[in-house]
């Protein structure tokens, strides 16, 4: 539509939309962006000045006082920044997820929001991963994706991985957290978690990571006509 490809990864936590989006990204040359970061990162402001984050007055307030940037370091990685300080580890910590995802269900957050995301699509090639890209911030995506994969096999996953950064966490806390996530993102009002009418959907329950991997080039491969760069695949 504006000369620049669109892909739109959403599902819940957990289901590998971040490192499959990322791989993805640079396998065909597109600019990858990780949205739960970017309410992750007004999670964690919020967090920090002690607000009640369902508080949508108090948390509208705070908005702009903010000011959120994305930038990409020579590796090519998103960093996050929070009023000039680089939050990206802090960000992913579990009280940060839940807060995240508190903030989240608060429309003024998404509002604010909008803008930022659409503005990273019209200017480059992207692959955008989040719960409302295919159904709300990129409803003309050239391709969307709806990734699940069973709340256990999430959990495991997300134990994994946390225990791989030294984060100290056990697997009934980890499960109750993403249920917690599948609820409240899947239930409010505002630009709840669900699939676009034509996203194509991936169950990853029962395949691990390259294979998951190898199904969604083939995907883009097929619905985009396009392919990995030389030594990508
Ligand atoms: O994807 P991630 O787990 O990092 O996202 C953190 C939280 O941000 C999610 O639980 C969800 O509530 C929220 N989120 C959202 N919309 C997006 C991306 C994330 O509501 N597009």
């Amino acid at each position: 539509m504006n000369g620049h490809i669109a892909i739109a990864i959403d599902g819940p936590s957990g289901a590998g939309k971040s490192s499959l989006a990322r791989r993805c990204a640079a396998a065909f040359g597109f600019v990858y962006v990780d949205t739960g970061a970017i309410y992750r990162t007004v999670g964690l402001a919020a967090l920090r000045r002690g607000i009640d984050r369902r508080d949508e007055e108090a948390v509208k307030a705070l908005l702009p006082e903010l000011v959120i940037e994305m930038r990409y370091n020579d590796a090519g990685e998103q960093r996050m920044f929070l009023n000039g300080e680089d939050v990206s580890a802090e960000i992913r910590l579990p009280e940060v997820s839940i807060c995240a995802s508190d903030v989240s269900a608060l429309p003024a957050v998404r509002a604010y929001l909008l803008e930022m995301q659409r503005k990273m699509a019209r200017e480059q090639d992207v692959i955008m991963d989040g719960r409302d890209i295919g159904t709300v911030v990129l409803p003309d995506a050239e391709l969307k994706i709806f990734l699940t994969a069973s709340a256990e096999a999430r959990a495991e996953r997300r134990l994994k991985e946390l225990q791989a950064k030294g984060v100290e966490a056990d697997f009934e806390e980890v499960l109750r957290d993403i249920r917690y996530r599948d609820e409240q993102d899947s239930s409010r009002a505002a630009a709840p978690l669900k699939a676009a009418e034509d996203a194509v959907p991936v169950d990853t329950t029962e395949i691990d990571f390259d294979a998951s991997f190898r199904l969604l080039c083939s995907i883009i491969r097929d619905r985009l006509g396009v392919s990995e760069r030389e030594g990508q695949a």
